[in-house]
């Protein structure tokens, strides 16, 4: 019997361990930290071995075979141990992908994955397919092949995920894009971030589709210094192309294997530039997945968004409040302030992960009237921003946040979440952050 060791007892976790059971492995799990109550009731269920709060070594370096959760970085003295006795240490989707003949559509990139993850998600099965989501969201992958009887799959892949594949492919792949982020995990180094992104691709074969943004200079760059296997299908919202999809004045056009959609981009509910980007590459996937049409324009005019990621929460005496706390890094909040369509006060700060603010210059410019600074240390952003708006307070909780920019906000403003930084100085996690505004504007 092989043995099957599992680190992390979270979703992927857990799921990963029950998979493994079901096909006859020895499964082991083992959690650094403490395993939650509702996550050892199913272990204790299935009747998985498990321990927490340490690493048992005997137990664990006799595996043939390691599920790591994404959580647990490649420092960690036990991945060290097992990299040196050669233990193959992989991720839940390598794991338990040959255990399913579904097709399974991966969805990676720096911002926009889970947007476009739930979008495609969505047209699918609107479309009448038997279709599952999992990955770094919902219910874990492998848990859903070791249970349910999904036909395809819409899988959200970090790049933690995406370190730990052999041989698995996605048979069409989405890269939303790439900037900079989580470069301590990469040793900082931005070449290796990007090599991370790729592997989503790196098995894939010339029956695969690798749909990108071709306004993205990393991934033109990459693609065009190595060759990939997968049929591309490009999308741009700045050049019109021969096939994929592009903007034809206030058309969206879709252009795949003979087959053309087009839609007006204003009936696609999701607003701002990147999210046509967004619907552009799910409506890429609905094509190749044979969606009718009428199905996937519906689909796009009807789908309502991921709370936190440019999420409308209130309009208060005129002003509209927007909770955009996913955005934790320059990148994602270039694409919010873009597309503020009013003099805006936004409320930024938090954890740096060694931003540079200079590519957000012009649009504070053009669009933000104060800035509120809601951080442990703000001086990066008053040391960027102080000569160019006029207005900056700080502030160290969201009611004091919210309530100064009330008083600053005048009838036809907006005020606008949208960190570009963690939220760990001041909240649990990006989920807090966002509940506490939106908490805190209802309260006005
Ligand atoms: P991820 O899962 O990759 O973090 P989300 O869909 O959760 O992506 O969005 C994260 C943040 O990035 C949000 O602030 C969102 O408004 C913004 N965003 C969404 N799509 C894009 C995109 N294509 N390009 C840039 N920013 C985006």
């Amino acid at each position: 019997m092989k043995r099957l060791v599992v680190l992390g007892g979270g979703e992927s976790g857990v799921g990963t361990a029950i998979l493994g059971k079901k096909e006859g492995y020895d499964v082991f799990v083992s959690d650094f930290g403490k395993i939650k109550d509702n996550y050892i009731d199913v272990l204790t269920k299935y009747e998985i071995n498990w321990e927490d709060e340490k690493h048992t070594e005997e137990l664990i370096l006799n595996a043939d075979v390691v599920m790591k959760s994404p959580g647990i970085p490649d420092k960690a003295p036990i991945i060290k141990k097992l990299v040196e006795l050669n233990i193959p240490v992989i991720s839940e989707i390598e794991f338990a992908a040959p255990f399913t003949n579904a097709v399974t559509i991966g969805i990676t990139g720096s911002n926009g994955k889970t947007t476009t993850t739930m979008l495609t998600y969505h047209l699918l099965k609107e479309g009448g397919l038997n279709v599952g989501l999992g990955g770094n969201i919902g219910k874990s992958f492998a848990w859903q092949v070791a249970e349910e009887n999904y036909e395809v799959y819409v899988l959200e892949l970090s790049s933690f995920q995406l370190d730990g594949i052999i041989n698995y492919k996605p048979h069409i792949a989405i890269l939303t894009n790439i900037s900079p982020d989580h470069l301590d995990r990469y040793d900082y180094k931005y070449e290796n971030y990007i090599e991370s992104k790729f592997r989503i691709t790196k098995n894939q074969t010339a029956e695969d589709y690798l749909i990108y943004d071709s306004d993205d200079e990393a991934t033109e760059k990459r693609l065009q210094n190595n060759k990939v296997k997968a049929q591309l299908i490009p999308f741009s919202i700045t050049k019109q192309l021969d096939k994929g999809a592009f903007l034809n004045n206030n058309i969206m056009e879709v252009k795949i294997n003979q087959e053309e959609f087009l839609m007006e981009t204003e009936q696609v509910a999701l607003e701002g530039k990147h999210n046509l980007k967004n619907a552009m590459a799910a409506t890429s996937v609905a094509q190749l997945m044979r969606i009718r049409k009428q199905t996937i324009r519906e689909s796009l005019s009807n789908f309502q968004g991921v709370e936190h990621r440019l999420e409308k929460v209130l309009k208060i005496q005129n002003v509209q409040y927007i909770n955009d706390s996913k955005a934790t890094n320059v990148n994602a909040t270039f694409f919010a302030l873009d597309s503020m369509n009013a003099p805006t006060v936004w409320i930024v700060g938090g954890v740096d992960k060694g931003n540079d603010y200079s590519e957000l210059m012009a649009l504070v410019h053009e669009k933000v009237k104060a800035i509120i600074c809601l951080g442990v240390d703000n001086k990066k952003i008053i040391d960027a921003f102080g000569n160019i708006v006029d207005m900056m307070v700080e502030v160290d909780n969201m009611s004091d946040a919210v309530n100064t920019a009330k008083h600053i906000a005048e009838k036809g403003d907006m005020v606008l979440l949208s960190p570009a930084c963690a939220s760990f100085d001041l909240f649990q996690n990006y989920e807090d952050r966002g509940k506490q505004f939106k908490e805190a504007v209802k309260n006005l």
